[in-house]
């Protein structure tokens, strides 16, 4: 398949139109585009490797960076390349390159990885719920949905993120109703195995049960938390949720 490219023409095509067409027609579309004897991964390593042998460490070397990263080069590779790479080309050459790299990878730990999991359910993540965040471990967001009748809210955990152990308490009624909508998660009551959750699975939680839900250590997890109505609601928030029960969940 081509690569498609219009950085030529988008930036000299009128100034420059034999360059343009050059850059845009045969060093992408052409040289690029030979996958079936260079994989992109491996052109992106060389072009990498070759600008950072340079000192070329301007906007072109960010454009190669965020394709060496979208052709399957990862944040270890990436720190391995430059770090062999500055034997031959000269050390501040690297220092330079690393800065740049350093930023391009930033983005996957935590922006994407948010965004991505955000994109893959109907509901939105909201803000960071900094109100209730001395009640969990790692962070959550939380979005209103419905704040009269009964009240909804979209609660996301990031990857490891749990709340602390809790009880919904009430006189009458109460208590709390999960309805999972995007990632992978855990809820667990007191003295049971903890469950794992995926999208479409429902957790009645009755009041007085002390429990606690959360994420997954591998993967974001978002669940509407419904309030019950009932008579003089409360929440009672526990102890943290340790890593050593946390640690024995896949
Ligand atoms: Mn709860």
């Amino acid at each position: 398949m081509a690569v498609k490219q219009t950085a030529g023409r988008d930036s000299l095509g009128e100034f420059a139109p034999k360059f343009a067409q050059l850059n845009d027609d045969v060093l992408f579309g052409e040289v690029w585009s030979r996958e079936d004897k260079l994989s992109l991964r491996d052109r992106s390593l060389v072009t990498v490797v070759a600008l950072m042998a340079q000192g070329l460490t301007d906007s072109s070397f960010t454009y190669h960076l965020v394709s060496a990263k979208n052709n399957g080069i990862t944040k270890t590779e990436i720190a391995e390349i430059l770090t062999h790479a500055a034997f031959y080309s000269g050390w501040p050459k690297a220092w330079a390159a690393f800065r740049m790299a350093k930023e391009v990878w930033a983005e996957e730990s935590d922006g994407s990885a948010c965004t991505e999991h955000e994109n893959s359910m109907v509901f939105p993540i909201g803000a960071p719920n900094d109100a209730f965040a001395q009640y969990f471990i790692g962070q959550s967001y939380l979005a209103p949905l419905s704040t009269e009748q009964v009240g909804i809210h979209n609660v996301t955990f990031e990857p490891g993120c749990r709340n602390n152990w809790h009880i919904h308490h009430a006189k009458q009624g109460g208590g709390q109703i999960l309805v999972c909508v995007a990632g992978r998660g855990y809820y667990q009551e007191e003295g049971k195995p903890a469950q794992e959750l995926h999208p479409g699975d429902v957790v009645n939680i009755p009041a007085g049960v002390k429990h606690w839900h959360g994420a997954a250590p591998d993967s974001w997890f978002s669940h509407l938390a419904v309030e019950v109505p009932g008579e003089d609601c409360s929440n009672e928030w526990l102890e943290p949720v340790t890593d050593e029960v946390y640690s024995k969940l896949k």
